[in-house]
């Protein structure tokens, strides 16, 4: 007899055995069926051993899964997410086997020709007859096909000219064509591909920064890499991760007219069934480019030759609920495991992934100018305490100049402000009460389209009231500050005759929604666009000339460890989708503190003296990139009994030179959900192994069942 460990995909600390029935001579990566408890649950063999001398009683392993197995290195990548997050192997296998689990595509109905012929002949059934012999089609479309009515078709099966079969839908992707349509590339993109070219032939693992400002053309470079990784095996794969779903369909089209096929795309809006055949076809090494969002990574290749990070510095590849990990840091571990190549590529990269080049760990790529003459726009910053708004407003003169300019001309403007709804605070004139959240402390945002007061933290909203919660004084509530909608409100009565639309996970409800929104805006159907970081990314509008930043300082606010870092990314990235094509374009930020070092490297357009600074500062206090940098938040219901974990959890920290654990402190939002949260941050040197500390720490205390208790490793939002 055997025994089987499986791994079940499920918040549980390691694999338990089985015995393996008779016969079944199952192999690491299976996926099957176990008992567990009353029920059966899916899992996955992880390894296989003697059972000789083994007394327990063992439940039986119900069954092996039709569903391709789990390569070895999907499962290798698994367990070593698991111990980077700190967290159970369980939780990153349901990820990997998300996609194994869905429906499968219902088989298709189609009509084909049997031979016979008609014993009547008429014109509409010619035609029907002529559509049938060039594609399967189902009966209705087959009849759409030749533009008869359905009767038309059924009369022609009932005679048997016509017979109903059913056809799977076919499994694989058309294989891409590394040949199809090769780009012509500027001498900087060449010199560029040929390291990649070499970094991909020597089938080993290592790391390249693909560095150029916006409109540098990263992305002809790195599907150049890409076909050069396909030309390396018939069956070789490639995986491109991208930050925001709303980017995937331009990739997609760029592949699709590159490769001459489709590639398949990955992320939460793919349909169950698709996902499936997707996961599938991966598996079997029978789809070779991959678009996706973070999880992609999680898919069982077959074959994975290449990883390309887009926009690699995006915020968004952190993932932080549930498996809490960073899909760029994951990406190079996943391909360090394949010894296959990654490209990070990215405009302003992160400071860990140019620290990493600048020591030389990662090649560095760097192209020089904006691809096909266009112009880099210029940058001013408005000095909001010289040339401010109107009272109650949030456009300052020179900005409003600049629009009428832009307008006048025909261009577009874009105006940004990270914010979404109408403003961020609704205070009482009569007490000063400001409402926030009743499970919750954070202030409640007012959004004018829904009518309704909601909380960003946790979505939990209620219509706009009439009279003060607080001290039921009527028609005392007063809008603070500026959202999208606000601004949105003001360019209307600026511009009466413009045409505005507004981008904001709100008015956008999907990727459908924001394809719309972005192909309008690119077709000069708008002239004026309010727009959140969803517009920022990677869209290209020829006509768009004029970018205004509604409040630069915005994202300096919070003060965290990124909050410089991700400012200057973002209002970098901005103020780049101005004037990308044959016109100039010009970006204007509204600031109060023009002096601020962000806002003085922005203006200047000068990177490197950003980066400089900002890891001096690091460097000192021995943050990432120099140091390690890990949360852990404790939360619980019961006030009591989490304070009595959080001083025994503090008293357990273990001692270990070159850590330094900052806390207990209540996190920034002390209460979610009815939950109250204490946060610890620990500091630790890059010698130090910081997911062994804080599991040897995790293991000292026994964590209360109404505690819940999450690390966080290299935190983003400091929440
Ligand atoms: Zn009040």
């Amino acid at each position: 007899m055997r025994i089987a460990q499986v791994l079940i995909p499920l918040p549980l600390p390691e694999a338990f055995d089985y015995a393996e029935p008779e016969a079944m001579s199952l192999a690491v990566g299976d996926v099957v069926a176990a008992p567990l408890g009353p029920r059966l649950v899916r899992g996955v063999v992880t390894g296989l051993r003697d059972g000789a001398g083994v007394n327990r009683p063992l439940k039986l392993v119900a069954g092996r899964i039709e569903t391709p197995p789990l390569p070895p290195q999907s499962l290798a990548f698994v367990e070593w997410a698991a111990r980077y997050a700190v967290d159970q192997p369980g939780q990153p296998l349901a990820i990997a086997l998300r996609g194994s689990t869905a429906p499968k595509e219902r088989p298709q109905r189609v009509a084909q020709l049997t031979g016979k012929a008609p014993a009547r002949m008429t014109p509409a059934r010619e035609r029907v007859l002529a559509a049938a012999a060039g594609a399967e089609l189902a009966p209705a479309a087959l009849a759409r096909a030749a533009g008869v009515s359905a009767g038309v078709v059924s009369a022609l099966i009932a005679d048997g000219v016509l017979a109903e079969a059913f056809r799977e839908t076919a499994v694989d992707f058309a294989p891409p064509d590394p040949e199809h349509a090769r780009p012509t590339l500027n001498p900087s993109q060449a010199a560029a591909l040929t390291e990649l070219e070499r970094l991909v032939a020597s089938d080993r693992f290592g790391v390249a920064l693909l560095d150029g400002v916006t409109g540098s053309g990263k992305t002809e470079v790195y599907l150049e890499a890409a076909a050069a990784a396909l030309r390396r095996a018939p069956d070789a794969q490639v995986l491109i991760l991208l930050p925001e779903i709303a980017l995937t369909e331009a990739v997609i089209a760029r592949i699709a007219a590159r490769f001459g096929a489709e590639p398949a795309a990955w992320h939460s809006g793919v349909a169950p069934q698709r996902r499936r055949r997707v996961w599938e076809a991966v598996a079997r090494g029978k789809c070779r480019i991959v678009v996706g969002a973070r999880s992609a990574l999680f898919l069982p290749f077959a074959k994975l030759r290449l990883i390309v990070v887009d926009e690699e510095h995006d915020g968004s590849y952190k993932q932080e609920d549930g498996f809490i990990y960073q899909a760029r840091d994951l990406a190079v571990a996943r391909a360090k495991l394949g010894d296959a190549p990654v490209v990070l590529a990215s405009a302003t990269p992160s400071l860990e992934t140019l620290w990493n080049a600048e020591t030389g760990r990662y090649r560095w790529l760097r192209l020089a100018s904006r691809h096909g003459g266009a112009l880099l726009p210029t940058i001013s910053l408005v000095d909001l305490r010289a040339s401010p708004p109107e009272p109650g407003r949030w456009l300052s003169p020179p900005l409003i100049i600049a629009m009428k300019e832009a307008l006048t001309r025909g261009e577009q403007a874009l105006l940004f402000l990270n914010r979404r709804g109408y403003a961020p605070v609704v205070l009482c004139r009569a007490c000063g009460e400001r409402l926030s959240a009743p499970d919750s402390d954070s202030w409640l945002v007012e959004h004018r389209y829904s009518g309704r007061l909601v909380c960003h933290l946790t979505g939990f909203s209620m219509p706009k009231p009439d009279r003060c919660p607080h001290c039921g004084a009527k028609q005392s509530l007063v809008s603070v500050g500026p959202g999208v909608e606000r601004v949105e409100e003001e360019a209307r009565e600026l511009f009466p005759d413009a045409r505005l639309a507004v981008f904001s996970s709100d008015t956008v409800a999907g990727p459908d929604a924001a394809r719309e929104l972005i192909a309008a805006m690119a077709e000069g159907e708008i002239d004026i666009l309010v727009a959140t970081q969803g517009a920022a990314k990677g869209h290209n509008f020829p006509n768009l000339t004029l970018v205004g930043v509604v409040d630069a300082d915005l994202g300096l606010r919070g003060g965290d460890l990124r909050a410089a870092e991700r400012t200057f990314q973002l209002l970098a990235q901005v103020a780049g989708r101005a004037g990308r094509w044959q016109k100039p374009g010009r970006a204007l930020l509204q600031t109060w503190a023009p002096e601020h070092p962000v806002m003085q490297a922005l203006a200047a357009q000068d990177r490197d003296a950003f980066v400089a600074l900002e890891m001096a500062e690091r460097e000192a206090a021995g943050l990432p990139p120099f140091g390690r940098l890990a949360a852990v938040i404790v939360s619980g219901s019961d006030a009591a009994a989490l304070d009595g974990f959080v001083r025994d959890f503090a008293a357990a920290a273990p001692n270990a030179e070159g850590v330094d654990v900052f806390g207990p402190a209540d996190a920034p939002f002390s209460l979610v959900r009815g939950r109250r949260r204490k946060r610890f941050l620990v500091r630790a040197d890059r010698a130090v192994d910081l997911q062994a500390f804080l599991a040897a720490w995790r293991a000292r205390t026994k964590v209360p069942g109404s505690v819940r208790l999450t690390i966080d490793v290299d935190p983003y939002s400091f929440l």
